[in-house]
């Protein structure tokens, strides 16, 4: 709601402003004098002040000057409301940096239009200036992260990119059961890039939406290549932005990449994060939904870093669920760690949900895990995130976690 501070001495002035303003669904606020009025205004930080000019001991140029001098106070939308229609009172008032006034009596549509013009302005200041500092914000190095991007995506080099695949085991019989798709950019101005980095930077640009359509496209193609030759069906998981994910041509994309490629939808795994979930509910369980009712299979990645409960997690699609990798690290020393993971695993068990636990680094952590009956691993102990051409000769290889 917005909320003015009225500053004027003569009673029937204020009252009657007041019914004017509340009628209008404005919320007011009251100041029988200057002196009230200022400390009013730092205490409560209006959205708009209508101030009278002439009251005894502090009169309305005083506390525009005094206003106009805290920053808490500088910028707020200051009215003169005056009796006198001399020129020059005018003059001084708008020169001290009031915005507008208004001469008694004034109607209620002339307060209105007043209050209103003043609002407005203000409100497109205040949205440039967030523009302006978000812009100024990004470093020198991120602006030139963004311009690099932006030209990739504009121009299609996306030759630049490739996808990586981290394999996935099972701990029980050592097998590759999976493996997830992970973009790496190779910039020839910036060198390589970091997903860390540039990933947000897509995110909050919107040009995820074309680099997470062209990494669906590539997986499935890939995915199907295997197929093809024979080698071996294995199931990709994709991470999936919350903006590709809430684009309300998702589905339909998914489905294309399915047809054209022939592929059944189970090989394909979507990631997401709860937060992301979190941030849509309702919207994005529909679309969780719909995906699972298609075959296509559903990840929760990064798993207890939002605030998300697995009872709440019970009532969503969710096949398979990726515990983060902060919890990972250490697990078999760390008793807290140790403690919410073995809970993690039992509750998704009861959940009739995969669990499989990332950034697995050392035989302790994966004795733990194995231990404690977790279905599959991820990391650098058995594998970092090779390049296409590389996973396949690991498979061809046939290499097996070590029972
Ligand atoms: P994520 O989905 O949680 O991926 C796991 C990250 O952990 C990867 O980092 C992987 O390289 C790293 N990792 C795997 N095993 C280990 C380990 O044993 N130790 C350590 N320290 N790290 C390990 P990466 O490749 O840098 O990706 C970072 C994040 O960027 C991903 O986190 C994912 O959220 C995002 N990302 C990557 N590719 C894509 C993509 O194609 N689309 C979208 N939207 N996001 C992506
Ligand atoms: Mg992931
Ligand atoms: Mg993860």
């Amino acid at each position: 709601m917005t909320k003015i501070l009225v500053i004027e001495d003569e009673e029937s002035v204020r009252e009657n402003l007041l019914d004017l303003l509340e009628a209008e669904d404005f919320e007011t606020i009251t100041a029988a004098n200057g002196k009230i009025g200022i400390s009013l205004a730092i205490s409560t930080v209006p959205d708009l002040i209508l101030c009278d000019m002439m009251m005894p001991e502090i009169d309305g140029y005083s506390v525009l000057t005094a206003l106009r001098q805290e920053p808490l106070t500088a910028t707020i939308p200051f009215i003169f409301l005056t009796a006198k229609s001399a020129k020059a009172d005018f003059r001084q008032g708008m020169d001290m940096g009031a915005d507008d006034y208004l001469t008694k009596p004034f109607t209620r549509a002339e307060l209105l239009s007043a209050i209103m013009n003043r609002l407005e302005r203000q409100a497109t200041l205040k949205k440039y200036l967030c523009n302006q500092t978000a812009m100024k914000t990004l470093s020198p190095k991120m602006q030139l992260l963004e311009m690099n991007l932006h030209r990739v995506v504009q121009q299609q080099k996306f030759q630049e990119f490739e996808v990586y695949y981290q394999p996935i085991v099972n701990i029980a019989s050592g097998k590759i059961i999976a493996a997830e798709s992970l973009l790496r950019w190779q910039s020839p101005e910036l060198g390589a890039v970091s997903p860390t980095e540039f990933i947000p930077l897509a995110e909050s640009t919107g040009l995820i939406i074309p680099i997470d359509q062209w990494v669906l496209k590539n997986v499935c193609e890939q995915i199907k290549a295997w197929q093809n030759i024979g080698v071996f069906s294995l199931r990709i998981a994709v991470n999936i932005s919350v903006i590709e994910f809430n684009h309300p041509d998702f589905i339909r994309k998914i489905l294309e990449f399915l047809k054209v490629n022939k592929l059944e939808p189970k090989y394909l795994e979507l990631e997401l994060t709860e937060s992301m979930i979190m941030q849509n509910a309702n919207g994005a369980i529909a679309t969780m939904n719909e995906l699972q009712k298609m075959g296509v299979r559903i990840a929760i990645d990064d798993f207890g870093t939002g605030y998300s409960s697995l009872i709440y997690l019970k009532n969503l699609p969710i096949n398979t669920l990726k515990i983060d990798r902060y919890f990972i690290h250490n697990v078999a020393q760390d008793s807290q760690k140790s403690a919410i993971t073995k809970a993690l695993i039992e509750m998704a068990h009861n959940l009739q949900m995969q669990v499989i636990a990332e950034g697995v680094e050392t035989e302790a952590e994966l004795n733990f895990l194995r231990q404690n009956n977790c279905d599959a691993m991820q990391g650098f102990l058995f594998s970092r995130p090779l390049p296409a051409a590389e996973l396949e000769n690991f498979l061809w290889n046939n290499n097996r976690l070590p029972a």
